[in-house]
């Protein structure tokens, strides 16, 4: 690229690390290397915000591009907030960084930094990740877009047919992961949710947080499963399920498969709110380097029979897809903001 071409940068602020991307004018993503590094939450704000200084100064270093270049920086974030910007109470951050105005920081510490003024916006993560991946999708077809992305949570999105985000008046628009799943339907009982919720949240049926709960639930049924003789604790047992559904195991392919009928139906109840076009699922299960073709095959299979068992368009009035970005959706999405918010 030029080295005079504008540029927009994101930051995707993960529990564990946080990512480095941007786009160009065009709101091409700028690499599909992965560039990365720690979150030192548990240090505190000033420690946290000098590794993102250092994170961006490194990503324009190893892209060969330049502070010039930058019109706007986007921050994608985990919520609850306190105020925008502001972080609140979040489950998996430390508690050191609650209550950090993490937008005026890192907006005074590039003004400082830069000698001039540098536009940064943020937005939930779940959300964001939902604007790059409806580009791809809306510049084929037009429609809106909700994504659903299952990781360790439930990320959501709902991009409108023109290509804004829906935010919500309190950044909260689309929590669909903490509605109530009809989980008698599935033949399951309630499930608890790390909200505190007790009614059964979508998320704890659709996300890695319940797989401990399923496999509670699923493993008497399978006496002759290795788990029986596995002294690892249930945690440990429910990271391994995703490989096991790789080789076939009876047991993680009758828990994913459930949780592909749970996000069946969290299909239907998001259509019956947002009436999107698109539908995308994202997150670990439609990562082509984690899971098997064959398994996320299956997967999308039992997600659109359960969707259309309670769909209230026509099933062809929907279109479900699998996620294109991987893990760039999020600071790609923050780029794009702070490039379409600018
Ligand atoms: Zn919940």
């Amino acid at each position: 690229m030029n080295s005079s071409s504008p540029i927009c940068l994101g930051i995707d602020c993960g529990a564990t690390t946080s990512k480095f991307n941007g786009v160009d004018a065009e709101g091409k993503l700028l690499t599909h290397t992965l560039r990365q590094r720690r979150t030192p939450s548990a240090d505190g704000p000033e420690v946290m915000l000098q590794a993102w200084l250092e994170g961006l100064d490194l990503f324009l270093r190893e892209e060969k591009l330049d502070w010039e270049q930058v019109h706007a920086v986007g921050v994608a974030m985990p919520g609850p907030y306190e105020a925008y910007g502001v972080l609140g109470s979040m489950p998996n951050m430390a508690d050191a960084v609650e209550g950090w105005n993490y937008l005026e920081s890192l907006q005074s510490a590039l003004q400082y930094k830069l000698g001039r003024k540098l536009p940064v916006y943020t937005a939930n993560d779940g959300q964001l990740a939902g604007i790059p991946e409806a580009q791809l999708l809306q510049a084929e077809h037009p429609g809106s877009v909700l994504m659903l992305a299952p990781g360790s949570g439930l990320g959501c999105s709902f991009v409108h047919a023109d290509g804004t985000l829906l935010c919500g008046d309190h950044q909260a628009a689309v929590i669909l992961g903490h509605i109530p799943l009809p989980y008698a339907e599935l033949n399951l009982p309630r499930f608890s949710c790390g909200c505190g919720r007790s009614w059964g949240c979508v998320e704890a049926y659709t996300s890695i947080s319940g797989l401990t709960q399923y496999l509670d639930e699923r493993l008497p049924h399978y006496p002759d499963h290795p788990f029986h003789q596995d002294p690892r604790p249930r945690r440990e047992q429910a990271l391994c399920l995703r490989d096991l559904a790789a080789e076939e195991d009876a047991l993680a392919c009758d828990i994913f498969d459930l949780q592909a009928k749970a996000m069946g139906y969290t299909v239907a109840m998001g259509s019956m709110c947002y009436d999107p076009t698109h539908i995308v699922i994202g997150g670990g299960l439609m990562d082509p380097e984690a899971t098997t073709e064959r398994f996320r095959e299956r997967y999308l299979r039992i997600v659109r029979e359960n969707a259309e068992l309670n769909l209230w368009v026509k099933p062809d009035d929907i279109r479900l897809h699998a996620a294109r970005l991987g893990e760039h959706a999020q600071a790609m999405g923050a780029a794009l903001l702070a490039q379409r918010t600018e």
